[in-house]
């Protein structure tokens, strides 16, 4: 079996081989205003695709593994995490590029090339889509793709009626974020059920049984504020691969002979060592069983299906935790840092399904087994393993002071309560005891209840208005500090209190 490392050599050496320049991974932290984390391997390209920087590479050609992050604003996962086999918050994006290089031919026939002759998938199991827009949308359909597509299918002896599918703007038109260059796409498919007839009817049904594995956008607009798209000076191919999926259909599938159970990312090496110390750690065994659906009534999963899905989310969290933070990332109260405390705290509960109890913390244990993993690729997390353990052990620490006496306040609220938690309530556990909102509709929704969340912005409203308020009489005080003594202005510092705090040094 080739184990994730050799896969992602593998995907280098073969875009090596076609004069491709292999780069860093850039930081998570984002080059472009707008977005939360980095989310797409092409961030840290888009000036190249805008031309107001050249690609500094000849070809100007480039490949690597990007880490990426989606928890949070346009491209979102969060919440399928732990239910399905696919969706990570945190996962590696491997990529190859052109800036104004290659177009849709090349970029079409290599991922063909590598998919098909070099990893071994059946052509027969693939179904690639191409974009075919309504009215009114920003590009016309894509008959080159569906060319280029279509030769390579006829030559496997397959009808490409049958292997192409048209998507629409939502599928196969592709945006970084509200703004920023973008493009239509076409992405290959893979059928996972165990004769392989799915026919094409699964593909972008959020099937774990058919999974998008590789999206081609071939870029050539800028999306403007204003909403409208303008051309770009040049076309580019920008590709995106997950990792740890193409690590699933290669790993757990017998290099693609045997496809009687259903591949899992989490049932790869790249996840298999997380469970491992982690069934060290709680002394309860992980088992690879998910639920009907990510919709799945949460209120109905038995006791070991609760247990399986816990043990995902903490081995996806504490990665999203771990090269955040490695990255520099801190937790806090606003923006990004914020949804990391809330994706700590998420993990801290799920960890209490495993029996960790306030008086242990477990995230900081699980670093060195990442450390061991991952850091020959990624060597920012050995460097920093001392500063990720230590913000872990902190910040979990610091919640396990009023998670249980949250949990106990809210299982005697929702005793014999149908339909909705009050707003007031929900509100209490997010000012008392530090519930992210989120946490608390998950806990609602284990229980089939709602939150009243007018009720709950509300009150959020009025506590932000305060805070504005006792902010500019800080600032003022600040001022007056200023003028009595030289002083030295050491920048904004996220971690602290209900907002960004001003930090004045008196020397
Ligand atoms: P999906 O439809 O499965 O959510 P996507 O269309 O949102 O994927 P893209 O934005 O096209 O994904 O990203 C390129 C590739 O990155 C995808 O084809 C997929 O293989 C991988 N990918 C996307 N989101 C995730 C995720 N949350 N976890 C793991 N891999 C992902
Ligand atoms: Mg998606
Ligand atoms: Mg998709
Ligand atoms: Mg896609």
């Amino acid at each position: 079996m080739k184990s994730s490392a050799e896969i992602r050599q593998s995907f280098m050496d073969f875009f090596a081989s076609k004069q491709h320049t292999i780069v860093p991974s850039a930081s998570l932290m984002p080059q472009s205003p707008g977005l939360l984390f980095t989310n797409a391997g092409m961030n840290q390209f888009v000036p190249y695709f805008l031309g107001t920087e050249k690609a500094p590479y000849s070809p100007p050609r480039a490949a690597d593994t990007q880490k990426c992050i989606r928890a949070g604003g346009k491209h979102n996962d969060l919440e399928d995490v732990g239910y399905d086999t696919y969706h990570h918050t945190f996962f590696e994006m491997l990529g190859n590029w052109s800036f104004g290089n290659y177009f849709k031919k090349e970029a079409i026939e290599w991922g063909w090339e590598l998919i098909v002759d070099v990893w071994g998938v059946p052509a027969s199991r693939l179904y690639a889509t191409v974009y075919a827009p309504s009215e009114g949308d920003p590009s016309s359909f894509d008959q080159e793709a569906y060319d280029f597509w279509a030769a390579l299918f006829e030559k496997k002896g397959l009808d490409p009626k049958k292997h192409i599918i048209n998507g629409n703007v939502k599928d196969n038109f592709w945006m970084m974020g509200e703004t920023g260059p973008c493009g239509p796409c076409s992405e290959l498919h893979v059928d996972l059920t165990p004769n392989g007839d799915s026919e094409g009817k699964l593909v972008n049904m959020d099937s774990d049984l058919c999974i998008e594995i590789w999206n081609l956008v071939f870029i050539q607009y800028n999306a403007e504020a204003d909403g409208s798209f303008r051309d770009l000076p040049a076309k580019h191919v920008d590709t995106g691969m997950g990792f740890e999926r193409a690590c699933s259909l290669i790993q757990n599938t017998k290099g693609f002979t045997d496809f009687s159970q259903k591949p899992s990312n989490y049932a790869t090496d790249v996840f298999q060592p997380i469970f491992r110390k982690l069934e060290a750690l709680s002394g309860k065994t992980y088992a690879d069983i998910y639920p009907e659906s990510v919709e799945s009534d949460k209120s109905q999963l038995s006791t070991e299906m609760k247990e399986a899905i816990a043990f995902r989310v903490i081995a996806d969290h504490i990665r999203t935790l771990a090269f955040s933070l490695a990255d520099g990332i801190l937790l806090g109260n606003t923006g990004r840092n914020y949804v990391l405390r809330r994706i700590l705290r998420r993990a801290v509960r799920y960890g209490r399904t495993l029996g960790f109890s306030s008086a242990q913390t477990f995230l900081p244990e699980l670093v060195d087994t990442l450390v061991d993993e991952m850091a020959g690729v990624f060597p920012e997390l050995k460097n920093r393993a001392a500063a990720i353990k230590e913000n872990l052990q902190r910040e979990e620490a610091s919640f396990n002071e009023t998670l249980d006496r949250g949990l106990a306040m809210f299982e005697e609220e929702v005793d014999g309560l149908k339909g909705q938690l009050s707003g007031e309530f929900a509100f209490k556990l997010y000012d008392t005891f530090g519930f992210p909102i989120d946490l608390t509709q998950l806990l609602c929704a284990e229980r089939a209840l709602k939150v009243d969340m007018d009720t709950f912005e509300k009150l959020m409203e009025q506590q932000r208005e305060l805070g504005r308020k006792a902010r500019t009489q800080q600032l003022v005080r600040a001022a007056d500090i200023a003028t009595e003594a030289s002083t030295e202005f050491t920048g904004f510092e996220e971690d602290s209190s209900s907002a960004t705090v001003l930090e004045i040094h008196t020397q």
